[in-house]
């Protein structure tokens, strides 16, 4: 299985975070990728570095003020007077009804950014575009023939919408993921198995019939990302019927979580997808720094078995998962599984 990554990720390194009223170090760190390298390390995979991926790519998914955006935004931010060392918004956009602040790098990070998890540092574009070009060749193999690839991405990319950054992503990798699968197959599935919703790559494409979502992940009733996530979002317009969210409880072991990955396995059978993306999130396991469920490695073991016997061309996306030395073998697990090793 071809394995993509860009060293120049680790570029981007995070550090401001706001959670319950205090100031953290950011969870989103480059110390995830060397964990995640171990895994692959450990099953004997090596790594290819990907080319660079053309501008048309991220533009499938992302408008061009969000992409303008996060390519200059450091930069203009640094000629404010005592600004801090990251772009981090301090206003939100109800957008509705609102304008665009073209001419403020205060009132367009507020526009761009969700929440404030995902500041923008000076290696932040660097490393979200070597993601997407992760993806981007992942998929490429896949169009090429291969049954499976996988993209070691970060930043992450689920919770970006077209035009909004959010939940410690920048660009959607999974998102351009599918749109470069669409240059080939009528139909591409996304089963997204980190512990938070996929709402962005649901915001994406939910008024589209040539791509349904598939979400797996924690109650945002009480938990991230709140708003959207819940199992009366269908799709809209043409997409309606396209968009199946599965939310389960924050106690959810191994049992209930791979019969929801059947669940949404089936819905996705029913579409007959030419190829799927696995928006990869490794959050869901009992050690997670998150806590958002109690999945095992056999959980994640199973749940690769399952997805590489539903026999679509596929390509896994790396979405969450946090600092612990058990990120290791979560993503081993996981891989084990798909790759038939047990
Ligand atoms: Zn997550």
């Amino acid at each position: 299985m071809k394995c993509f990554y860009a060293p120049e990720t680790e570029a981007h390194d995070p550090q401001f975070r706001l959670t319950h009223g205090r100031l953290l170090h950011n969870a989103e760190q480059a110390e995830r990728a060397r964990l995640l390298l171990a895994g692959l390390d450990r099953l004997g995979l090596a790594t290819e570095t990907p080319p660079e991926a053309p501008r048309a790519a991220l533009e499938a998914v992302h408008t061009a003020d969000f992409l303008d955006f996060l390519e200059h935004a450091w930069d203009e931010w640094q000629k404010l007077p005592n600004c801090g060392p990251e772009v981090v918004p301090n206003v939100f956009a109800q957008k509705a009804g609102s304008t665009y602040p073209r001419d403020s790098i205060v009132g367009r990070a507020g526009w761009h950014m969700g929440d404030t998890s995902a500041p923008i540092g000076p290696g932040s574009w660097q490393a979200t575009r070597r993601a997407a070009d992760c993806a981007v060749a992942a998929a490429g193999a896949v169009l090429a023939g291969d049954p499976m690839a996988y993209a070691l991405t970060r930043p992450p990319g689920h919770h970006s919408t077209a035009d909004t950054a959010a939940g410690h992503c920048l660009m959607n990798v999974s998102a351009i993921a599918v749109e470069r699968l669409r240059t080939r197959h009528a139909r591409v599935a996304t089963l997204d198995i980190d512990v938070h919703h996929g709402n962005g790559t649901q915001g994406v494409f939910y008024g589209r019939a040539d791509v349904q979502t598939v979400s797996i992940h924690a109650d945002p009733a009480s938990y991230y990302p709140f708003f959207v996530g819940y199992a009366h979002e269908t799709g809209e317009g043409a997409g309606e019927g396209f968009n199946l969210n599965i939310p389960l409880p924050r106690t959810t072991t191994d049992d209930a979580w791979l019969a929801a990955i059947e669940t949404g396995l089936a819905r996705i059978a029913a579409f007959a997808p030419g190829a799927l993306v696995v928006p990869l999130g490794l959050d869901a396991h009992e050690n997670d720094p998150l806590a958002g469920m109690k999945i095992s490695w056999d959980g994640f073991r199973e749940a690769g078995k399952m997805i590489a016997a539903a026999g679509y061309p596929t390509v896994l996306v790396q979405e969450g998962g946090y600092l612990s030395e058990d990120l290791t073998t979560s993503l081993e697990s996981f891989l084990s599984g798909a790759l038939g090793r047990g």
